[in-house]
């Protein structure tokens, strides 16, 4: 990956990523996987070239189509909540956008289901990642709220995209012992929330941080 991923990007990455570890550190990630992860992943190739630069701030950035990149922070705090107990076999992702946190699972879970609405943003994201070399990912181009039942139950889902509520498909997909980590709320700011599943009823909620995403959307187009 480290070939393709400092391709054209050239040295100056290199002191922007050890920057972004500093800061990550600062904010209380601790998983050294995750770190690593977010160390070595070639950001730079899920943006647009033009945005290239700015590839390693810890910020979000536009992916076209209205949707954004999500922040590094964020990835390494989802990824960190989402495989705290343990690592599961599989995990269900919905909202793939560039495939920036697809690519941080894959490296760490056997299989990753993710979930698009879009298809031409699902279309790059497969394509960056099979250029990277990513196999154990398998692409769906629907609405996410209804999850992949298919496969389910999953022990990890991690949602990219915020819902007024939890949709009721994603609780239901969820193992028993399983994780979900989630933003919920308004357009403008949300609950990013951890949710245990302990039993065939019972769910527990705990609130992680306010966060910022793009809204969970009906349909696929
Ligand atoms: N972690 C992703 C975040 C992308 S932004 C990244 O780093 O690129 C959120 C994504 O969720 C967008 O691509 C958006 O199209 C997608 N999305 C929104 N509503 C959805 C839905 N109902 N089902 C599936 N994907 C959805």
């Amino acid at each position: 990956m480290n070939a393709i991923g400092t391709r054209g990007i050239g040295m100056t990455s290199a002191r922007t990523r050890e920057r972004l570890m500093t800061r990550l550190k600062e904010q209380g990630i601790r998983n050294p996987e995750v770190l690593n992860l977010i160390r070595s992943a070639p950001r730079h190739l899920f943006v647009d070239e033009a945005l290239a630069s700015r590839a390693y701030e810890d910020m979000a950035l536009p992916i076209g189509s209205g949707q954004t990149i999500s922040q590094p922070y964020v990835v390494a705090r989802m990824t960190e909540a989402l495989l705290h107990a343990d690592v599961p076999e599989s995990v269900l992702e919905i909202g793939t956008g560039c495939g920036y946190q697809t690519l941080i699972l894959a490296s760490l879970v056997p299989l990753v289901y993710s979930v698009e609405r879009l298809g031409l943003l699902q279309q790059r994201a497969r394509q960056v990642l099979s250029g990277l070399g990513v196999r154990n990912v398998r692409f769906r181009h629907a609405d996410g709220g209804w999850g992949w039942p298919q496969h389910a139950p999953y022990a990890g889902i991690l949602v990219g995209a915020a819902p007024a509520q939890v949709p009721p498909a994603l609780l239901e997909q969820l193992a028993v012992g399983g994780r979900m980590v989630i933003p919920v709320g308004n357009h403008n700011e949300q609950d990013l929330v951890l949710i245990t599943r302990r039993n065939e009823t019972d769910y527990t909620r705990k609130l992680l941080e306010r966060v910022n995403f793009v809204p969970l959307v009906e349909g696929a187009e």
